[in-house]
């Protein structure tokens, strides 16, 4: 099973790589995809380019085993739609289950997502939530592709939707530019390799 794990990553933060190592652990992963969005459709246009964004994120996770820092949406041209990465990533991995990580902030504007229902098509959904969550009322699509039980993540490739509890570290990247803005110091939200980067590259001042 492969984990897919997508966002601007501007910069990359403990938040993410918490909930990440997380779940590579949990479903045994064989490996974490973290895939910068080039040009997110959804949302204002990052600070730092994508190439810079991908450098920081790689620098993040050098010396953790498992996890691939995935560059290709900065191969394509025009915005990122998810549904395009999965489509490549099942012609690289035809035979594997798919895990697509999200926030529960992102899966509530799934349904705005360019062709969101073929997303089923190329991977399984994985929610990431608060621990003591509960399951708000699904729309029929999603209760029917609602399942309770993980193991059947490895059996089937692509088409189910879970809820996973994860620590979530109350960290945004929004809030580490805001800091940086302002002179703050952001040790400790992020690995030292990223600062080092956001330094040399005078980020978010
Ligand atoms: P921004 O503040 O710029 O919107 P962000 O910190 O929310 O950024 P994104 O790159 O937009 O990060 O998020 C990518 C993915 O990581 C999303 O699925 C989002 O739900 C998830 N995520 C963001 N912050 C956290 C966090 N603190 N803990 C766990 N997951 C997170």
């Amino acid at each position: 099973m492969i984990g897919i794990f997508g966002g601007t990553f501007d910069p990359i933060h403990y938040g993410h790589l918490r909930s990440a190592l997380e779940v590579k652990e949990i479903f045994n992963l064989t490996e974490v995809r973290l895939i910068p969005s080039a040009q997110p459709p959804h949302r204002q246009q990052p600070v730092a380019t994508a190439v810079i964004r991908l450098q920081m994120l790689a620098l993040a996770i050098c010396d953790q085993p498992g996890f691939v820092a995935d560059d290709r949406e900065l191969q394509r041209e025009g915005r990122s739609y998810m549904i395009d990465t999965l489509r490549s990533l099942r012609q690289d991995f035809p035979n594997q289950s798919l895990l697509l990580f999200m926030g529960s902030d992102a899966f509530n504007k799934l349904t705005t997502w360019h062709h969101w229902q073929d997303l089923f098509v190329y991977a399984h959904v994985v929610v990431l939530t608060r621990p003591g969550f509960k399951t708000q009322h699904l729309d029929d699509f999603f209760a029917v592709r609602l399942i309770a039980d993980a193991q059947i993540l490895a059996n089937h490739k692509a088409g189910r939707l879970f809820f996973q509890p994860v620590t979530q570290l109350d960290i945004s990247a929004t809030a580490i530019r805001q800091m940086i803005a302002h002179g703050k110091n952001p040790r400790f939200l992020l690995p030292d390799a990223v600062i080092t980067a956001i330094k040399q590259h005078r980020l978010y001042q």
